[in-house]
């Protein structure tokens, strides 16, 4: 299994190459959300361990030509990217190949722990989700790991924010079952000012019913009525 693959359009960050620290099927990840798409099969878990080889890694990335280097390189994959321990083993591998910019995103499940911040550090671009306002609807959507809980998550996503020196933007996926709790959410975003916010809701693949266009662009003015820039998935 290649640890990098692309290009692939990606509508947060445009084009990309994907590289997967976790190369799992079934996933592993720190939650099992209701949305996901690669469904419910897999191990649910904390516990950060090597999943990809580095020297694997570093082979994959040096077949980039310079040009390809040029477009971002995105941790993201078959789970939950800081799940890997050696991820910021891979992220300087990446930079030392001479890839210009390097994102991540994360379910903000393990950003409380200071090795995961540390492997985060160079990265440019860190996008942490962050779905629910309050723990009910956290376990309901998210359905994380017994060990992680809710204030757990707030509070490693305002020690991100305060320690991170590059762009940390955050990603909610509003549906049904988190709407009416925007409110609240965009109080927490107001707090803690991401770079950009950006919404989405689940795609017809998954089991939760995806919200109009409408309403995600309502939800999208009550967040900028916060202070807080937003970019909708499938705005024109
Ligand atoms: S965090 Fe991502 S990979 Fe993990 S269950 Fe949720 S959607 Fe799936």
């Amino acid at each position: 299994m290649k640890t990098i693959y692309g290009p692939v359009a990606s509508w947060r960050i445009g084009e990309c190459f994907n590289a997967d620290p976790i190369c799992r099927s079934p996933k592993v990840c720190s939650f099992d959300c209701v949305y996901c798409k690669f469904g419910s099969a897999g191990f649910v878990s904390t516990k950060r361990c090597d999943m990809v080889d580095a020297e694997e890694f570093s082979d994959d990335v040096s077949h980039l030509t310079s040009q390809q280097k040029r477009i971002p390189l995105r941790f993201s994959g078959s789970g939950e990217p800081t799940m890997a321990s050696n991820l910021g083993d891979l992220v300087s591998k990446a930079r030392v190949a001479g890839v210009s910019t390097i994102v991540a995103v994360t379910n903000s499940s393990l950003l409380s722990m200071p090795d995961v911040r540390e492997d985060l550090r160079d990265v440019d671009v860190v996008i942490a989700k962050l779905d629910a306002a309050d723990e009910h609807d956290f376990q309901s959507i998210n359905r994380p790991h017994p060990s992680v809980t809710y204030s757990n998550v707030l509070a490693g996503l305002r020690t991100m924010r305060s320690s991170f020196k590059g762009s940390l933007r955050l990603q909610i996926m509003l549906m049904e079952r988190n709407r009416y709790g925007l409110e609240a959410l965009g109080e927490i975003c107001q707090d803690l000012s991401p770079d950009i916010t950006y919404l989405s809701t689940p795609t017809r693949s998954s089991s939760c019913e995806p919200l109009s266009h409408k309403v995600m662009l309502s939800a999208a003015r009550k967040l900028e009525r916060k202070g807080c820039r937003v970019s909708v998935e499938g705005k024109l």
